[in-house]
């Protein structure tokens, strides 16, 4: 069976992407399968640079193809931060209500027609070869004045879903999932994955 390596310590996501890579008949592993190789520093000026970074990285090391990803909160009022410095914005050991805090009052005198934003997530696909594969993937939205709701991660409680009228973390994990930037961007990828599996 042909074999795909995702590039992720992070047991929800690759339960995320194999649901979606479910009807290949392929054998998903990921970095746990591989404990040799290190955590690789996410330091691209875009969500693309890190994601091709990472499959080029992992595919070299495994000698498999690799599937990476790299998503963050895209906010237009903040010129587009905190983007790739999305996990970083509050520094290291802060906690995801530090980073939607911070978020909230750097906002605090944006008016609610100014408060747009979007998740974003480029997949990256390389293979030992070097052939390399990226798409992108994103949901529109808009910044909250105070955090809703308790499911979720990240920025989910201060991300407002127009359409819905409720936050990321205020909708159930199966809805989310299915309109997430990293669903959109997972779902694209199928036939990238199938060309560079070459099934
Ligand atoms: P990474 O792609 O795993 O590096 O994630 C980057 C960061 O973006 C995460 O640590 C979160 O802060 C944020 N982020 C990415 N996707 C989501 C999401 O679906 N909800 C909330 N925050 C997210």
């Amino acid at each position: 069976m042909r074999r795909l390596v995702i590039a992720t310590r992070n047991r929800g996501k690759l339960e995320e992407i194999r649901q979606i890579l479910s009807d290949l008949n392929i054998s998903v592993e990921s970095l746990s399968d591989y404990p040799g190789i290190e955590e690789i520093e996410e330091t691209g000026e875009t969500f693309r640079e890190n994601a091709l970074e990472k499959a080029i990285t992992v595919a070299k090391h495994t000698e498999q193809v690799v599937l990476a990803d790299d998503s963050g909160l895209v906010v237009d009022a903040l010129g587009g931060a905190p983007g790739v410095m999305s996990a970083r914005y509050a520094g290291t050991g802060a906690s995801d209500s530090d980073r939607y805090r911070k978020l909230l009052a750097a906002m605090e005198s944006v008016p609610d027609d100014q408060r747009t934003a979007r998740f974003m997530c480029v997949v990256a696909i390389a293979t030992p070869e070097g052939r390399t594969w990226t798409v992108e993937g994103s949901v529109e939205g808009a910044i909250t004045r105070e955090p809703r709701g308790k499911g979720g991660f990240g920025y989910d409680p201060v991300f407002l879903v127009p359409e819905l009228g409720l936050t990321f973390a205020e909708i159930d994990a199966k809805t989310k999932n299915h309109m997430s930037h990293r669903a959109r961007a997972l779902a694209k990828s199928v036939p990238m994955v199938e060309e560079a599996l070459s099934i």
